[in-house]
């Protein structure tokens, strides 16, 4: 199946439960991407700031770009005046310099905290401890110009699909928590981004509004292989 055959199978499943579909894009091609957006998709997802910037730059502007990635806090700067989301927010101190170059763009950033629910030690995130304290605290107040919009999670790479569920089950009942308490009074709290080509699935089933798709739009990635010369 073509690129554009692959996105509107996906678009079909993802309309019966009024999800948003994230195409990863993640060390694809620009060419790739642009058969993407011919077949109707907007909102794409990058792991790394350079390759997200070059993209950003060499495509149409009404693309929606999210960043899925670990963010440095000295990177944040080259993705301030265009990023629509940024779904791996892991500390205050990374929200205090999105802040700070959001008010300096003259914006409001939205963001998702990226939460740890994988049994796996690799995987960044806070944990629901981590994150309700920082939603707690004085510094976070204080930020003016970023809109935390809900949670991200990344399940464990198993076939255990109990596990699976069980991962996604416990950050949707996490974020209905936090909807109705901290964000009791905000209804831009909206967006659970839960879900990859291998259990996306499950994640619409356990309550997800966005999944974050790559290889099943744009086949298998090739994997680096590094070495010593
Ligand atoms: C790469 C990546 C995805 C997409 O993975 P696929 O298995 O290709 O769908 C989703 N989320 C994050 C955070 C990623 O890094």
């Amino acid at each position: 199946m073509s690129i554009a055959d692959n996105i509107i199978a996906l678009k079909k499943e993802t309309d019966q439960y009024n999800v948003t579909l994230v195409v990863v894009s993640k060390t694809k091609p620009i060419e790739d991407i642009q058969q993407a957006y011919d077949a109707g998709q907007r909102v794409f997802g990058e792991n790394q700031v350079q390759e997200l910037v070059e993209k950003y730059e060499a495509l149409p502007k009404d693309i929606e770009w999210h960043l899925i990635g670990h963010l440095q806090t000295n990177k944040v700067k080259y993705i301030a005046p265009f990023i629509s989301l940024i779904q791996s927010v892991d500390s205050i101190k990374l929200l205090q310099e999105i802040n700070k170059h959001a008010l300096k763009n003259d914006r409001v950033i939205d963001c998702l905290l990226q939460i740890y629910i994988a049994d796996e030690e690799t995987k960044y995130g806070l944990s629901f401890d981590e994150a309700i304290e920082l939603l707690r605290s004085e510094e976070y107040a204080e930020l003016k110009n970023i809109r935390i919009r809900g949670l991200m999670g990344i399940a464990t790479n198993t076939d255990n699909e109990k596990q699976i569920k069980e991962e996604f089950y416990e950050l949707d009942t996490f974020f209905d928590g936090l909807s109705q308490s901290i964000f009791r009074k905000e209804d831009t709290f909206d967006e659970l981004s839960m879900g990859m080509s291998s259990d996306y699935k499950i994640a619409m089933e356990q309550g997800s509004t966005m999944i974050r798709v790559g290889s099943t739009v744009f086949g298998a990635r090739v994997i680096k292989h590094f070495r010593n010369n």
